[in-house]
């Protein structure tokens, strides 16, 4: 198999088989986000793609999963066309695979129209990660996220109406330092998320990371990091203000966050307010601040 970047995937896909179809992102200007800072996008060729997919097809450990997801950054924002190929010779060589999934950005699911959504769910397309990150519109702009909160509740609608699984990932923090930022970007996440019917929320923290935008203001004296205390706040905000239509799973499974939930919510969120009401009356802010060493976090 191919693969020539670093590789990211969601803690789920862990037994997926991993198909390298692009490299890179398209956006690649989050300022907190350094994954692809030194890589270029491009797409890897079909012959490439159908190599590896034949590869696959011969690796017995591959049998036990009926999951391909496809790297990296973003490969949704490939044409429809290409889509519809790869997909293609993934039934064509790996006749089990239920499900292709991927990351993908809400402007490459706005760059399609219903119809192409259709057929792409019915070519096997499911399980989309989104990088929601907040329901702050101040914070989509600070981040340079590339999409607008309206946009993005519109086409997780669109994914709701060809019942399409998909997460929604946020990041805690993003404001940097202060309480009462956390308060507020965790309502509008919550608010937010509660308009739409994502399948699961997965809540990380922003790290900063070297070399990024972010990281250098920091430097600069021009941004100061959340606490423990405001990162957990956050994810309480965001908690009390969900209440979706349908269920969706909550996990905070990922060594950014300083503490560690999962529940589905609506039906666990007392229990989920409880445990972190807990953690916030035993711990003062400072002991917190000792939990985490963010400078050995990877993102
Ligand atoms: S956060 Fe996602 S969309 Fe933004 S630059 Fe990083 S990979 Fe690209």
């Amino acid at each position: 198999m191919k693969y020539d970047a670093q590789i990211y995937r969601p803690p789920k896909e862990y037994r997926s088989i991993l198909l390298q179809v692009t490299s890179g992102c398209t956006h690649n200007k989050c300022r907190f986000c350094g994954m692809y800072r030194y890589t270029n996008f491009k797409m890897e060729t079909l012959e490439q793609v159908e190599k590896d997919i034949i590869e696959a097809s011969k690796t017995p450990y591959y049998r036990s999963t009926d999951r391909v997801f496809l790297l990296n950054g973003n490969p949704f924002v490939m044409q429809t066309d290409r889509l519809l190929k790869i997909a293609e010779m993934i039934h064509k060589y790996l006749p089990w695979v239920n499900v292709i999934t991927t990351y993908s950005s809400i402007k490459d699911i706005e760059r399609k129209t219903d119809e192409e959504l259709k057929i792409l769910k019915n070519a096997g397309y499911n399980d989309l990660y989104l990088g929601i990150e907040s329901g702050n519109q101040e914070a989509l702009e600070f981040i340079n996220k590339g999409n607008t909160v309206d946009e993005a509740i519109r086409e997780m609608k669109r994914l709701d109406k060809f019942e399409y699984n998909y997460y929604a990932m946020v990041l805690t923090g993003l404001m940097g330092k202060g309480v009462d930022k956390a308060i507020e970007n965790g309502k509008l996440t919550g608010q937010m998320l509660s308009k739409v019917n994502a399948r699961g929320i997965f809540p990380m923290s922003v790290t900063l990371v070297p070399g990024t935008e972010l990281w250098q203001m920091c430097r600069d004296g021009e941004y100061e990091e959340a606490s423990e205390y405001d990162r957990l706040i956050e994810l309480r905000q965001i908690i009390e203000n969900l209440n979706p239509e349908k269920t969706a799973l909550i996990s905070s499974a990922h060594n950014s966050n300083t503490m560690y939930i999962k529940g589905i919510v609506p039906p666990d969120k007392d229990r989920l307010l409880k445990q972190i009401d807990r953690i916030l009356n035993e711990a003062s802010p400072e002991e917190m601040q000792e939990w985490i060493d963010r400078k050995n976090i990877l993102i």
